[in-house]
């Protein structure tokens, strides 16, 4: 039996269940808003430097299926694989490694002492029965003490959510926010690093055709099934309990669209879950290419910016140490990320470019007078921001879409989950394994209709 399954949104996760259910023989139909496929995944190339509109993305997964598929994705050209070697700028010229508290013997020696000492102080606090905060702010000082919290937490933190950290909640932090040991704090502090995020010590990167290589490839056995230039615009049940996307009737709808915007599409959708879904906060990232010189590429995967003096950017990516393909021969390229609260979004034309460019230039990083191209790009959806009520909004929301038979919400923002595309991957593995049978079956409503 084949069933006609409506996804919305052509991202990863959109094009791998497209890929998936196609493959069990069904109808799918993809609707895409932009013009081009790839989400925040996707990747342009400018005078032969190849840019990830969305920051630097690597391959990396601990999901043994996900690793398995892309393996064979790129049989015939296999992703490059690095060792991972990422930095701190913590003051100009002077890198520490990742994570912070695993380096401290890498700062100035009073800066080691003061994050030593308030280390060693926040937790002899914990023991004797300093209960865990409830939001971000006082939680890095809770688990880090304020040293760390004052030269790299707080500056990189209200950096990138431009938000008040004490407005934020802790539901993100596991597996996120590094949770060095005090014994590899204080041997890191004698002037031994720790290993700190070994799991994520290697990486792959596709060869060719940047990150977005991945869903193109993920794409090509639906590429007739894709429609973009079309953003969905009206999700309701049809008369015959099937669905209408934008009139057209199908069986199942999968979303990908991000919650927020769903209130707006699904007239019919519960008003608590409406009032719920409205009320989720993001943030954008604007990605900022410079081709550069290759005396300027230096030999880190990625640097961290935590400071105001180092201009607005969070985070850059030397793109060109990731494929040799990145950049043409002899030249290099740096990729900033800079996130924005969406209703204030940095500027993207050249004066834009130049102010993120000096910022650079002051970190000792680049010369924003001899750069050999430039180009940026707004993400207005790009991370989730997790305020302090964030769960109880994001399972109300999910309570009623999850219960709408045959609907099926899936994806970074399709679920508000802080999910790399590999989770997001293996995500779509689960799903499909719980949608297959009940689509075998033809098409009927789902047994559990809570099937995440
Ligand atoms: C700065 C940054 C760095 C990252 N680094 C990594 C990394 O190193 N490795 C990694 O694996 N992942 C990384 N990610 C995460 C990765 O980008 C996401 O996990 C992935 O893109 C999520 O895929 P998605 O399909 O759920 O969502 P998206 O990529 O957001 O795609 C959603 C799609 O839906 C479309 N859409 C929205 N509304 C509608 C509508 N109404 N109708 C039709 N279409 C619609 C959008 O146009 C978009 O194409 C990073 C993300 C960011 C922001």
């Amino acid at each position: 039996m084949s069933a006609r399954v409506a996804i919305a949104g052509g991202g990863p996760a959109g094009l791998m269940m497209g890929r998936l259910l196609a493959a069990d023989g069904h109808d799918v139909k993809v609707f895409e808003a932009g013009s081009e496929i790839g989400g925040l995944c996707r990747s342009r190339v400018v005078d032969g430097y190849t840019f990830d509109l969305a920051g630097g993305h690597i391959m990396f997964t601990r999901n043994q299926r996900v690793s398995d598929f892309w393996t064979e994705l790129f049989a015939d050209d296999p992703a490059v694989e690095t060792e991972r070697c990422t930095r701190i700028l913590h003051r100009k010229d002077h890198f520490v490694s990742y994570p912070f508290e695993n380096a401290l013997g890498e700062l100035p020696l009073e800066h080691n002492l003061e994050c030593t000492e308030a280390s060693l102080q926040s937790y002899l606090r914990r023991r004797a029965g300093d209960p865990e905060p409830d939001n971000f702010h006082d939680w890095i000082r809770w688990k880090m003490g304020a040293g760390i919290a004052e030269h790299f937490m707080d500056p990189y933190n209200r950096k990138i959510w431009k938000s008040d950290l004490r407005e934020m909640g802790c539901s993100w932090i596991a597996g996120r926010v590094p949770d060095a040991p005090l014994e590899d704090v204080l041997t890191a502090s004698l002037g031994r690093t720790t290993d700190g995020y070994t799991h994520q010590s290697h990486f792959r990167y596709p060869r060719t055709g940047g990150f977005a290589a991945i869903h193109e490839r993920i794409a090509r056995p639906i590429v007739a099934r894709i429609e973009t230039n079309h953003p969905v615009q009206n999700i309701e049940r049809a008369p015959d309990g099937g669905w209408l996307v934008d009139g057209e009737r199908f069986d199942h709808v999968i979303s990908t669209v991000p919650l927020h915007v769903l209130p707006r599409l699904m007239p019919a959708m519960d008003a608590g879950a409406a009032a719920a879904a409205s009320a989720l906060q993001w943030r954008g990232v604007a990605g900022y290419l410079f081709g550069i010189e290759a005396e300027f590429v230096r030999p880190f995967s990625w640097v961290y910016l935590p400071h105001a003096d180092q201009g607005p950017t969070n985070r850059i990516t030397y793109l060109s140490n990731y494929s040799p393909e990145n950049a043409p021969s002899g030249k290099g390229s740096i990729m900033a990320e800079v996130t924005y609260n969406p209703a204030t979004p940095p500027g993207i034309d050249d004066a834009g470019r130049m102010e993120v460019a000096k910022g650079l230039e002051q970190a000792g990083l680049l010369d924003a007078s001899r750069l050999e191209v430039t180009d940026a790009h707004l993400n207005p959806v790009s991370y989730i921001l997790y305020d302090l009520d964030f769960e109880s909004k994001r399972n109300t929301v999910l309570a009623w879409t999850d219960a709408q038979e045959g609907l099926h919400c899936i994806g970074r923002f399709g679920r508000y989950e802080y999910h790399n595309s590999d989770q997001v991957l293996a995500r779509c593995f689960e799903l499909h394994d719980k949608l297959a049978p009940v689509l075998a079956r033809g098409g009927g409503p789902l047994a559990d209709p809570a099937d995440g």
